[in-house]
C-alpha cells in the first residue's frame, strides 16, 4: 500500500493534544490516544444499518430491563454462579418505585463477511453503561476532516461528545432536575479527559451543576433525606456511572452501599441496576433468537435485529451449527476454537477467551462454573490496510474494525414510549488483525473515522 498517502504524524499529534484526545500513561504523564492516519472505507450499507438499528436496540433493552419475570428467569442460574450478578439483583430489590429511564448507550457492531461476499453489521454487544470515548472519537473525526481539508474525501460526521452531553442535559430537564449530576468515576481512572470534557459541557453549555465521586466516597458520605439522595450537601438528580461495570470497582462494601443508595433514592441512575442486569452477555444470548425478540418488539423489528446477531451457545447446552451438526457449545468450541469467543458476564474489555486460552479454560471448567459464561460465534471480517499512530509513530497495519453508534434515549416511565431515542455519533475502533480484544485504553485498538461511501 502507499503509506505516503496518510497524514503527517506530527500534525495529527498536535491536533489530538490541542483538542484533548489524551490519556494518562502508567507513569502519570499525558499522552495522545492512538488513532488512525487514514480514514476507513466501510463496505456498502454497513454504516447506515449500524446507525439505524441502534435506537431499535435501545428500545428493546428498555423493554427487557422492565421485565422482572424475564430477568429473574433467564439469570436464575447465573446469579448463583456469579456473585457480581447476585449483588446487582440485591441492588435492584432496593429500587424506589417507578423511575424514569435515561440511556447513554453504544451499540458495537463489526462488518461481518457473509458467505456471498457482502458485508453486514453483526453486533458485538450493546453497552448500556459507561459508554466512553465519545468526545475523543469526535476529535479524531475532526482531525481527519482538518488534515484532509484539501482532499476530496467525505467523512461520516461524528459529534458523539456533543450528543452525549445533550442527552444528559435533556434527561436532566425532562426530570425537572433541581440538584447535581453526580459523575461516578473509578479510582485511578486513566481516561479522565473524556469525562472532564463532558462534565464541563454540562456546566458551561447547559448550566447544570456537576460533582465527581468514587462509589466508595458516595457509599461513605451519601445520605437519604425524604427519599432524595444527598452527597456533600448536594441533592443528586442523576447518578451517571462511568464506574461500576467491573467487580474491581467495588473494592469494599461502601461501593455496594452507594449502588443501593442510588436505587433506593429518587435519583435517576444511568444505568439502573435492572438495566445493567439486562446488559449481561447471557441476556444478549437469549435475545439473539427471533422468537424471543418478538416478545418485546414487532415482527419486522425482530427480523431486522435477528439479522444483526451471530450464533450464541451456553457451554453445556446443545447448539446446531451452520453445517447442521448438533453438539454442546463446549464440544463445538473445543473442536473449532478459532470460530468462537468465550465470554464471562463482564464489561470493560480484556475478559474474553480466544484460541488456546479458550481451550484451556473450557477444558478445566466445571458445569457449575459454566453458568457464568457464554460462547459467541466469532465474527469473520475482511482485512484492510490502515496506518495507526501510537506514541507519535506511524505504523502501517493489516486491520479489522468495530463501529458503535451512540444511542441516547429518555423514557418517562417503565411502560411509556420515549421522549427521545436517537443515534448520533460513533466510536470506530480499528485494530491489527492479530489482536483479539478491542480496547483503545488497553492499547489493543485505535480510534478511527469512516468515509462516506
Ligand atoms: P466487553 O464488555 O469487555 O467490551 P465485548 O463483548 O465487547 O466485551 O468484547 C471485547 C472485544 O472482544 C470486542 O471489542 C471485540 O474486539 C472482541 N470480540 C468480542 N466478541 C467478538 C466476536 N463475536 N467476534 C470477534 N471479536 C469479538
Ligand atoms: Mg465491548
Amino acid at each position: 500500500m502507499n503509506t505516503n498517502a496518510h497524514y503527517s504524524p506530527k500534525e495529527a499529534l498536535e491536533y489530538l493534544l490541542a483538542h484533548g484526545a489524551v490519556r494518562y500513561s502508567k507513569d502519570g504523564q499525558v499522552t495522545h490516544l492512538p488513532c488512525s492516519l487514514v480514514p476507513w472505507r466501510p463496505p456498502q450499507g454497513f454504516v447506515g444499518e449500524t446507525e439505524d438499528i441502534s435506537p431499535l436496540y435501545t428500545d428493546l433493552y428498555h423493554k427487557v430491563a422492565q421485565d422482572d419475570d424475564f430477568l429473574h428467569t433467564e439469570l436464575e442460574k447465573a446469579r448463583k454462579a456469579d456473585e457480581f450478578i447476585e449483588r446487582l439483583f440485591q441492588a435492584k430489590a432496593k429500587e424506589a418505585g417507578e423511575k424514569p429511564s435515561l440511556y447513554l448507550n453504544r451499540n458495537d457492531c463489526m462488518p461481518a463477511k457473509l458467505p456471498d461476499g457482502t458485508h453486514w453489521p453483526k453486533q458485538v454487544e450493546m453497552n448500556l453503561m459507561a459508554s466512553a470515548l465519545g468526545e475523543a472519537s469526535s476529535v479524531v473525526f475532526r482531525m481527519h476532516r482538518f488534515l484532509g481539508q484539501h482532499e476530496n474525501i467525505r467523512l461520516k460526521e461524528n459529534y458523539a461528545g456533543k450528543t452525549l452531553a445533550r442527552a444528559l442535559a435533556d434527561g436532566y430537564r425532562a426530570i425537572d432536575g433541581k440538584g447535581v449530576i453526580l459523575f461516578l468515576i473509578p479510582v485511578g481512572e486513566v481516561s479522565v479527559f473524556d469525562q472532564r470534557i463532558l462534565e464541563s459541557r454540562m456546566v458551561e453549555e447547559y448550566g447544570i451543576p456537576t460533582v465527581r465521586a468514587s462509589l466508595e466516597e458516595l457509599g461513605e458520605e451519601g445520605e437519604l433525606h425524604g427519599g432524595e439522595l444527598y452527597f456533600r450537601g448536594h441533592q443528586v438528580s442523576i447518578a451517571y456511572f462511568r464506574a461500576g461495570y467491573a467487580p474491581h470497582h467495588y473494592s469494599d462494601e461502601s461501593a455496594w452501599t452507594a449502588r443501593n443508595l442510588i436505587e433506593e433514592s429518587s435519583a435517576v441512575s444511568v444505568p439502573s441496576a435492572r438495566t445493567q442486569l439486562a446488559n449481561t452477555k447471557l441476556i444478549q444470548l437469549v435475545l439473539s433468537s427471533q422468537s424471543v425478540l418478538e416478545r418485546f418488539v414487532s415482527k419486522e423489528v425482530a427480523q431486522r435485529l435477528a439479522r444483526s446477531c451471530v450464533g450464541f451457545s451456553k457451554i453445556d447446552e446443545e447448539f446446531t451449527d451452520f453445517e447442521g451438526r448438533v453438539a454442546t457449545g463446549r464440544e463445538h468450541a473445543l473442536k473449532h476454537p478459532d470460530r468462537w469467543v468465550l465470554k464471562p458476564h463482564r464489561e470493560g474489555g480484556g475478559n474474553n477467551f480466544f484460541g488456546a486460552r479458550l481451550v484451556s479454560k473450557l477444558e478445566s471448567m466445571t458445569s457449575e462454573e459454566a453458568d457464568a459464561y457464554i460462547l459467541m460465534e466469532k465474527i469473520n471480517q475482511s482485512v484492510f490496510d490502515s496506518v495507526r499512530m501510537v506514541e507519535g509513530q506511524a505504523i502501517p497495519c493489516r486491520c479489522v474494525t468495530e463501529m458503535g453508534f451512540f444511542a441516547t434515549a429518555y423514557y418517562p416511565g417503565p411502560t411509556s414510549g420515549p421522549d427521545f431515542n436517537r443515534a448520533e455519533g460513533y466510536l470506530l475502533r480499528t485494530k491489527d488483525e492479530s489482536m483479539d480484544e478491542g480496547l483503545v485504553l488497553g492499547g489493543f485498538s485505535f480510534l478511527d473515522a469512516a468515509v462516506v461511501i
